[in-house]
């Protein structure tokens, strides 16, 4: 479970998130919206601590990000304990952020040898299972810069996956995609929500985020202004911000 408190964040004035509670339980797809600048990305970069907060906390399965509990004091973990703690977040970007001089083979079994020491073979057997999941397996030994951006964005998810991380962020995962190629990768995270993962999806995409998602969060302003079902905050919003941005966005 990701468990978020009282999470504010600024830079210099500008106060980016003003007090964000979320909970997001184990096998659930949550989809957060919201307008530009109403720090989405910021929330998303604190639940893997590549952002500290200035106050609140974030918790993965209880264990605080950045930071271990002694007695009543919290102390900053180590820069290793950070990049250990951060393997259980897995985090798929808009742009796909591929290594180029690797194979989607080579870089979905990359973070595994380094990060946790899983021998070489055992990775690759791993990886090439990654790439079938997301329907990539002939394109095993093909570099970034021969495929697609739908199927290169399906190979930072097997990469993504290949941590097995406890929860999955998506930021905008279609934004800079071809139209045509959307499809493809919205129909990889179904199959992924389906098999019970735990998401956690920025999207402009709402007829997705309507369909996929047990919760939905809109966010403006840097506070949570409604969340729910999306059949309430999508389909019948009750705050006017909430409306105003379904209706430009449609
Ligand atoms: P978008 O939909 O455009 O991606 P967002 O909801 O993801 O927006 P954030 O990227 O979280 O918004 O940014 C929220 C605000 O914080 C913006 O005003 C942005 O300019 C500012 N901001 C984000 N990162 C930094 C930073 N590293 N330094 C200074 N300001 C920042
Ligand atoms: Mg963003």
């Amino acid at each position: 479970r990701v468990e978020v408190r009282a999470a504010h964040k600024a830079y210099g004035d500008l106060e980016v998130l003003r007090g964000v509670d979320l909970t997001v339980e184990p096998g659930t797809v949550t989809a957060i919206l919201g307008p530009s600048g109403s720090g989405k990305s910021t929330l998303l970069r604190t639940l893997n601590h590549l952002e500290a907060l200035d106050r609140g906390v974030v918790a993965i399965d209880g264990e605080i990000m950045g930071y271990r509990r002694r007695d009543d004091l919290l102390l900053e973990l180590s820069e290793k304990d950070v990049l250990r703690q951060r393997t259980e977040v897995g985090m798929v970007f808009q742009q796909f952020h591929l290594f180029g001089h690797m194979t989607a083979l080579q870089n979905v079994a990359e973070a595994p040898r380094r990060a946790l020491g899983v021998p070489k073979r055992e990775a690759l057997a791993r990886g090439r299972e990654l790439l079938e999941t997301v329907g990539l397996a002939a394109k095993a030994d093909v570099y970034p810069r021969q495929l697609s951006g739908g199927q290169q964005q399906r190979v930072a998810i097997a990469r993504a996956l290949a941590l097995r991380p406890k929860v999955l962020l998506f930021d905008e995962p279609t934004s800079a995609l071809d139209p045509e190629l959307v499809e493809e990768v919205l129909a990889v995270i179904r199959d992924l929500a389906s098999a019970g993962t735990t998401l956690l999806i920025v999207t402009h995409e709402i007829a997705f985020a309507r369909d996929v998602a047990d919760h939905v969060v809109f966010m403006d302003g840097g506070r949570i202004v409604e969340q729910g079902p999306p059949d309430q905050v999508i389909g019948a919003p009750r705050h006017e911000r909430t409306r105003g941005f379904l209706q430009r966005i449609h």
